[in-house]
């Protein structure tokens, strides 16, 4: 994945790992902006975005239930948007979760620093203002609008 706005002192080497191994438990999440989003990218509704690139998932976060859209992959695990050069296909219209990378995001509220390429990510750099708004935007996701 390349990210939209790198700490200082990391370096996203373009591996792909971490737009790769993806299952039920470790999904690209899409909140309502992010569906919309990349609709227009490919300039077609919605509703046809999610029919060929989505999948529904239940989510369980605390008491609620949460029916959200994540990203096909395919049978080993890679995003339907991965390029052969490992590089984001997406890249501008990427989802709000792609974008917070290398800071992971986990349903149970935590939040963490990440790279699945062993890079040290510093401790100090924060991007609380997106993930904020991507946890906000995912809590208020409605399948049915979309
Ligand atoms: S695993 Fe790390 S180095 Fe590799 S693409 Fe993802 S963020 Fe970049
Ligand atoms: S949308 Fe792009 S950045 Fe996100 S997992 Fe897929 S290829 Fe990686």
């Amino acid at each position: 994945m390349l990210n939209t706005g790198q700490p200082d002192g990391f370096k996203c080497t373009a591996c792909g790992k971490c737009c790769s191994g993806l299952s039920e438990d470790y999904a690209v999440f899409l909140n309502d902006d992010d569906v919309h989003r990349l609709a227009q990218h490919f300039k077609c509704s919605s509703a046809e975005f999610a029919q060929r690139y989505c999948e529904l998932s239940v989510v369980d976060v605390g008491q609620i239930s949460l029916q959200l859209y994540t990203l096909k992959y395919t049978k080993n695990g890679q995003c339907v948007f991965l390029g052969e050069d490992n590089l984001c296909e997406v890249h501008e219209a990427k989802p709000m979760q792609c974008a917070c990378g290398p800071f992971g995001l986990f349903w149970h509220g935590d939040r963490r620093y990440e790279c699945m390429k062993d890079i040290d990510v510093p401790a100090e750099w924060d991007q609380s203002e997106n993930t904020n708004d991507f946890v906000n935007g995912l809590a208020e996701a409605r399948i049915s609008d979309v």
